[in-house]
């Protein structure tokens, strides 16, 4: 057998020196995924920036929750934060607008945001007012969506994009808009929507603006590249956009063609797929122009990434460009394929969600109760009374170096082992079978945390520091609150918000209270790549400790759901002033029991009087007094207008 080499690296002589909060920063790659909107003040608390022009302020995560707890509004909850909103609108119409400048481009921008990724109403009401002077619009992709966008839609330079299965009623509501002076383009994603457009506007007399979507052959990399290219369930081929221009022409409708839509799919990391992309729908643009149909919009859907992990890579939760790179590469490219062609600029539509809302909202919990593989402390009898294999397993304890890892789990499992036979036979007592397993786990905890201090990890012993990592339990629902985690192992930061200036000690993995095993967190992004656990502190008595999880705006909040009844959070909106303080805009209590038993069919009235009936018949045979009964409902009731989350008292 080869011996295995261990070398001590620096990591060890790394914790042994002193720790501030900038350490807990770096830790968790704050300053990598944070897009300058979190950081980590000096007392080691997680502070939000807002932006006022050249000068920001900071706000620590804690003095909100501080301020949620005095307004009743328990964890967990969703922040939202108005100021990030904002900026991330500003930042999006602002890089387009310096890239057509630059370029000198001779045309404008027009941004739609896409309801899907957040429908919420105070999302949509803040977008469509500050986005206004932007001339911001709105994506919508079934009719509940753009009976949103016609309501909350303030400006009539915004546009309305409407994507999806269109019916009759759909593009009545469509052209009714246009008579008020709407622009609502139809984007065909199949040529049956197109004999319903033409009827309705007919009938109506309402001449419509019409949009085609085009499937690009382009696949990306990312999550979604099963569904780009020529394997994308919507859009239509080119013949069938052909079709589509022959029949707008037949009717003499080839005027209403006015928008060209291209869509490759959510969260693409690679810049060179979107070049490709932008490239291959220029020349369809110009192809349908050489058809005779008018056009004027190209729009480019979404796709803007979020550099979930900070990594600044093409990998799937990260992307390798950034804002204004996306924008000048998209500028540029349609410049560049269309001036030889003398088309005209056309107006530049896109549609980001997730670039757009990711990073707004955050999801913050405490933590109930840590679970430790590895009793805290193991106490043996006196030496003289002491079983032999015991004293020979806390010799091993007591021997482990990073020099001898593997040697000293092979005798803590022999030692075991051999305890586990003896009680088989009846040869020793429970007692001193469980300290045996106790000894032995204290081993294994002891080898997981010098694992990471050696070069060359045993094969065997490469998953023990995921085995023996500690149970955090976190008051949240990962089905409710982080959907994407459990459905397409999406990664989002997460950290406490508070005590980084202490160097967290425990190696954990996050569980939720749903008590399903599919409710848990164990896959962490961290400045040195993907990880298993996440380093944490150790909870404090009397004390709650805090995580969050970031950049949870997009898509999470509609795609959750009610396993094991659980249901929304709280939700509290803040606006963070010039002066550094802040309000609360909004407020929302979560669902309680009785809200989530209704949505699955219950009558909370009846399912009480059910109970009642119950307790009634209990006090007639005499099994409870009535002030028991009355006791009983009381708690009862109280439970059915309670939070479907662990409350405090
Ligand atoms: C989902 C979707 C979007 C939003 O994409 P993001 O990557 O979140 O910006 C835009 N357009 C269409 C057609 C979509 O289906």
């Amino acid at each position: 057998m080869t011996p295995v080499n261990f070398t001590h690296t620096d990591a060890l002589s790394a914790q042994l020196k002193d720790w501030n909060a900038s350490d807990g920063a770096d830790l968790y790659g704050v300053e990598h995924w944070g897009a300058g909107y979190f950081q980590v003040d000096d007392a080691g608390q997680v502070c939000v920036n807002a932006c006022f022009g050249s000068r920001s302020v900071s706000v620590p995560l804690i003095e909100i929750v501080e301020g949620m707890a005095e307004r009743g509004l328990a964890m967990p909850s969703i922040l939202r934060i108005e100021n990030l909103l904002d900026d991330r609108i500003r930042l999006l119409n602002e890089a387009f607008a310096n890239a057509i400048a630059q370029t000198g481009y001779a045309n404008v921008y027009r941004g739609v945001f896409p309801i899907k990724v957040n429908q919420q109403c105070h999302v949509i009401d803040e977008i469509a007012d500050y986005g206004q002077r932007f001339h911001h619009g709105f994506e919508a992709g079934s009719k509940a969506e753009l009976i949103i966008a016609l309501s909350q839609l303030r400006d009539q330079e915004s546009l309305i994009i409407c994507n999806g299965y269109k019916d009759a009623e759909f593009i009545e509501l469509g052209l009714y808009a246009q008579t008020l002076g709407i622009r609502c383009f139809f984007v065909l994603e199949t040529p049956t929507e197109l004999p319903i457009i033409i009827e309705c506007s007919k009938r109506l007399g309402i001449r419509p603006l019409i949009g085609v979507r085009m499937k690009s052959s382009v696949v990306v990399d990312g999550h979604w590249n099963e569904d780009s290219g020529d394997r994308s369930i919507f859009g239509l081929s080119t013949a069938a956009l052909l079709a589509v221009v022959d029949h707008l022409r037949d009717e003499e409708m080839l005027d209403c063609l006015q928008l060209l839509h291209c869509h490759l799919g959510s969260q693409i990391p690679n810049i060179r797929n979107i070049r490709s992309g932008v490239l291959e729908a220029c020349q369809f643009y110009a192809g349908l122009i050489a058809e005779g149909a008018p056009l004027g919009f190209l729009d480019l859907g979404g796709g803007l990434a979020v550099d979930y992990e900070g990594a600044n890579s093409n990998s799937t939760h990260s992307m390798n460009y950034g804002l204004d790179e996306y924008c000048v590469n998209i500028v540029e490219t349609i410049k560049e394929t269309l001036d030889p062609l003398e088309i005209a600029h056309p107006v530049i539509v896109s549609e980001s969600g997730r670039s757009t809302v990711a990073y707004s909202s955050l999801l913050m919990f405490n933590i109930l109760d840590v679970r430790r593989s590895a009793p805290a402390s193991i106490d043996l009898p006196a030496n003289g009374e002491c079983h032999e294999l015991l004293n020979s397993l806390d010799q091993v304890l007591a021997a482990i170096s990073t020099a001898n890892l593997q040697e000293c789990y092979n005798d803590s499992v022999y030692y075991r082992d051999e305890m586990r036979e003896l009680f088989r036979r009846g040869q020793t007592t429970i007692r001193e079978r469980a300290l045996a397993d106790s000894l032995h786990l204290a081993v294994l905890e002891k080898i997981a945390a010098l694992i990471a201090n050696v070069e060359r990890v045993p094969p065997e012993l490469e998953r023990l520091p995921e085995q023996m990592a500690d149970i955090y339990y976190g008051n949240f629902s990962l089905f409710q609150s982080l959907p994407d985690i459990w459905a397409i192992d999406q990664i989002f930061p997460v950290m406490p918000i508070h005590r980084l200036d202490e160097e967290p000690s425990r190696q954990a993995i996050l569980a939720d209270i749903t008590c399903d095993c599919d409710g848990k967190i164990d896959n962490f992004t961290t400045p040195e790549g993907h990880r298993k656990t996440l380093r944490l502190h150790e909870l404090r008595n009397e004390e709650e400790y805090y995580l969050g999880v970031f950049l949870v705006g997009a898509y999470q909040e509609t795609l959750g759901d009610l396993h094991n009844l659980f249901g929304d959070t709280n939700v509290v909106s803040v606006y963070i002033n010039e002066d550094g303080t802040f309000d609360f805009i909004r407020e929302f209590q979560g669902d309680s029991i009785a809200d989530v038993m209704s949505y699955v069919e219950y009558d909370p009235k009846q399912v009480l009087e059910q109970f009642r009936k119950k307790a009634e018949k209990a006090v007639r045979d005499g099994s409870i007094t009535v002030k028991l009964r009355q006791q009983m409902l009381k708690a009862f009731r109280e439970s059915l207008q309670g939070y479907t989350y662990f409350e405090q008292d």
